[in-house]
């Protein structure tokens, strides 16, 4: 029997938990540091007690930036067997996080699996699961019939559960108001808000909260505020109807840490560039500096097929000016449910946009590498420079099917025997330098 409920509890206490040691060492910080932060709910650990294979992860826009993957099968795209080959490879290119958004048949087995099986935190949005679990329609589905399929999740093990607590009634009258460009985007909250609007009643997940709450502190669940109203295109960044929400979820980040529960906040969506930074700014003073988590931000919305690179432009951005968490976003967003290949994609942009943010911020040992691949680079030392490429096999494929001829085969095709590294190496060391 442990002494505490959650992390957050923990971290009040003093109590040096095995996630606390283990997430202090990752992030060469002191184990008093790191709870100094979680007690503060500026740092999310999530782990829920049943998640017993977990590999712990500390969320903080002081840490190293972490990144998601989105997975799950739904009607068009059934094979689980598909999704764990997927979840596998974005292990082992380093996501740190899965979220199991699967939305067709049983998805029980799937989600335990994944909380037995794999290290990364795992996260769900428990109302995609309420329609498949009961298998009636959403006007039917009652307050507690969502609030006892959280209950389902945080006992599978689920570590964070993006739940859209910050619409109300309100927010219908808002949004047919203030004519978006695009309404709601978010798929849970456009379910939260269909709900709302046919049964005439309150958000359950607003009006339970506090039940909710009860829940996630039992077994440890970290509750991520979804924003049911970001913008799904740049026009309507940063208007009314993101930020009203905003302010709420501030509150109810408020009410969570008063239960000893984690927060973490989920932000836009498509923004500007230049809007970027303000909104990681604005978040983190409304919020109290609780993670953010932002899905892209997309930059532009001209880039069907390409969003993985409009994102990391501006996860990249967002990272380096406060969030902490990004969700990736494959090459097929917007277009389709993303096969292995979209995946690898868009975690590599991920990864690519987080580890540039963590450069920037500064965070220790982060550029470690990239000295070590400078080096490489300086020495013409393939494998070296392969060893340290975050896709190695992609890069060494590229040079192989490319070589240089043999007289210059230390260079690579691109400028050949003009290779600016091996000339200044020959000019230094005094060596003929032969062009032709
Ligand atoms: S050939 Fe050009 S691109 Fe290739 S290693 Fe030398 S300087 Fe770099």
């Amino acid at each position: 029997m442990r002494e505490y409920t959650t992390q957050m509890d923990a971290a009040r206490k003093g109590i040096v938990t095995p996630e606390i040691k283990a997430v202090a060492e990752k992030e060469h910080m002191t184990s008093e540091a790191l709870m100094k932060l979680v007690a503060e709910g500026k740092v999310a650990i999530c782990a829920n007690k049943n998640h017993t294979c977990l590999n712990p992860e500390g969320v903080g826009s002081m840490l190293r930036t972490k990144i998601n993957v989105n997975l799950g099968v739904s009607r068009d795209c059934k094979d689980y067997d598909i999704e764990m080959q997927k979840v596998m490879s974005a292990v082992n290119m380093g996501a740190e996080a899965i979220m199991d958004l699967s939305s067709h048949g049983d998805t029980q087995p799937f989600r335990r699996k994944l909380t037995s099986e794999c290290p990364a935190m795992i996260g769900t949005v428990p109302v995609y699961d309420s329609v498949i679990h009961y298998q009636r329609d959403l006007a039917t589905l009652t307050a507690r019939d969502f609030v006892d399929v959280i209950r389902m999740h945080a006992e599978d093990g689920v570590d964070f559960v993006t739940l859209h607590c910050g619409i109300t009634r309100k927010t219908i009258e808002q949004i047919k108001k203030h004519k978006r460009k695009m309404n709601i985007v978010s798929r849970g909250g456009s379910l939260v808000f269909a709900w709302m609007s046919m049964t005439g009643e309150e958000n359950p997940f607003y009006e339970y909260y506090d039940e909710i709450l009860d829940i996630c502190e039992e077994y440890d669940v970290t509750i991520s505020l979804g924003d049911a109203c970001r913008p799904g295109c740049l026009a309507d960044a940063s208007d009314v109807c993101q930020i009203e929400e905003l302010v709420r979820l501030g509150e109810l980040t408020k009410r969570a840490w008063a239960h000893n529960v984690q927060v973490m906040v989920e932000g836009p969506g498509h923004v500007p560039l230049d809007q970027v930074a303000a909104n990681m700014k604005i978040q983190q003073s409304i919020c109290m500096g609780a993670p953010f988590y932002v899905l892209g931000p997309i930059v532009t919305d001209i880039a069907p097929g390409y969003d993985h690179i409009t994102s990391a432009i501006g996860g990249a951005v967002a990272a380096m000016s406060g969030a902490a968490f990004l969700c990736y976003v494959t090459p097929a967003e917007h277009l389709a449910l993303p096969n292995v290949d979209d995946v690898k994609q868009g975690i590599i942009a991920s990864k690519i946009a987080a580890h540039a943010a963590d450069i920037a911020k500064g965070v220790p040992g982060a550029r470690d590498i990239d000295d070590k691949m400078a080096e490489a680079r300086q020495k013409l030392d393939w494998e070296a420079q392969y060893a340290c490429a975050l896709d190695p096999e992609h890069a060494k494929a590229i040079r192989d099917s490319r070589s240089p001829e043999e007289d210059h085969s230390d260079t690579c095709s691109m400028c050949g025997k003009f290779c600016a590294v091996r000339s200044m190496n020959k000019a230094l060391a005094g060596e003929y330098i032969d062009i032709l």
